[in-house]
């Protein structure tokens, strides 16, 4: 989950970023979040911008495969451990210790529809009936076990602990051992609703950040369509796009054209709009259309292009869109910057 599709306070995202970017950021972070509040979202986006190799922006890349297996919640150094019990779907021989892992499946399922879920919903996905769930000594032993290992390959094992005031004492005091000693390039993102439930040392070894409750408009998860949605851009763009797939480069000037005439604040905004919608194909090309914020207008476009568009255009393409940023900040000369991108997407494409 990239930063710009956590729905939530801005201010709060610029202040994670800042903390990345200026290396204070605790090994310990404790999210505080009202029910149906966010916090897993912050935390999901913040431990895949730590990770990405190349964030750009403000923001992870959403592209690079780091990005990829933390966004679609598969990524060997990413971890979860949230409250559970024993359920009809849990081999027999684990029902006495029920732990994450053994509902990995539902818990993606469930997250990646939609990552403001509440505390019963993750019951019900994980079919505990009516029981209430808990994080147990069993399943802190496994974060240590899982945390001992080297990283596979991200600078940081993210350990995502949902709700960590449903752990008893004893996983309590276990995980109070592993935040006084953590293992190298560990980062624990905590997201509770109580966090008063936790005990207080470990509450002490953790930076806590309050999410602001959402209004009633961010409650809506659903994507709102701006009021102005840019249709002349998201013609341009898709008109590129189109050229270079069918390789017509005669189909190109027209659009070139209009884009050098523009002034530099709408080529700017032009491309800004063409990043995102490059990363909402790619994300729907890799089944996660779910969370890639797309508006109902756009759905049918997106979908026909991700199942057209080769793999490797989509890093490339936003690394071309990046550089024409620059040159346009630069103040290049827009003819000859508008051709380079031209050029480059037809060769991508
Ligand atoms: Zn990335």
């Amino acid at each position: 989950m990239r930063f710009a599709d956590v729905i939530g306070d801005k201010g709060l995202k610029e202040r994670l970023i800042r903390m990345v970017e200026h290396k204070r950021l605790s090994h310990a972070i404790l999210f505080r979040e009202e029910p149906h509040g966010g916090g897993l979202a912050f935390a999901l986006a913040l431990g895949q911008y730590v990770n990405c190799r190349h964030r750009s922006d403000g923001d992870s890349c959403g592209i690079c495969p780091t990005c990829n297996q933390f966004q679609k919640l598969i990524h060997p150094d990413l971890h979860f451990a949230f409250p559970v019990n024993s359920s009809r779907d849990v081999a027999e021989s684990q029902k006495g210790r029920p732990i994450s892992d053994h509902f990995l499946d539902n818990w993606r399922e469930l997250v990646l529809n939609d990552p403001y879920f509440t505390e019963q919903d993750l019951y019900d996905a994980i079919g505990i009936d009516n029981k209430s769930g808990n994080i147990s000594v069993h399943e802190a032993r496994r974060i240590i076990e899982r945390l001992q290992l080297r990283s596979f390959e991200a600078d940081y094992k993210v350990m995502v602990i949902w709700l960590p005031e449903k752990m008893n004492q004893e996983c309590s005091n276990k995980l109070l051992k592993l935040l006084e000693e953590p293992p190298t390039g560990t980062l624990f993102l905590l997201v509770s609703q109580a966090p008063e439930k936790l005990l207080a040392t470990i509450r002490s070894r953790c930076q806590l950040i309050e999410i602001p409750p959402m209004s009633a408009e961010q409650h809506q998860s659903k994507p709102q369509e701006p009021l102005q949605e840019p249709v002349e851009y998201r013609d341009m763009l898709t008109g590129l796009i189109e050229a270079g797939i069918s390789k017509k480069l005669i189909d190109t000037f027209a659009i070139w054209e209009a884009l050098s005439d523009m002034g530099r604040e709408k080529q700017k905004e032009f491309c800004i709009y063409s990043e995102k919608f490059i990363r909402k194909i790619y994300m729907t090309s890799q089944g996660l259309e779910q969370i890639a914020g797309i508006f109902d207008q756009e759905k049918s476009q997106i979908r026909d292009l991700a199942s057209r568009i080769k793999p490797d255009f989509y890093e490339k393409a936003l690394s071309a869109f990046d550089r024409t940023i620059s040159a346009i900040e630069s103040n290049t000369n827009s003819k000859l910057t508008f051709c380079d991108l031209s050029n480059r997407l037809l060769l991508y494409l």
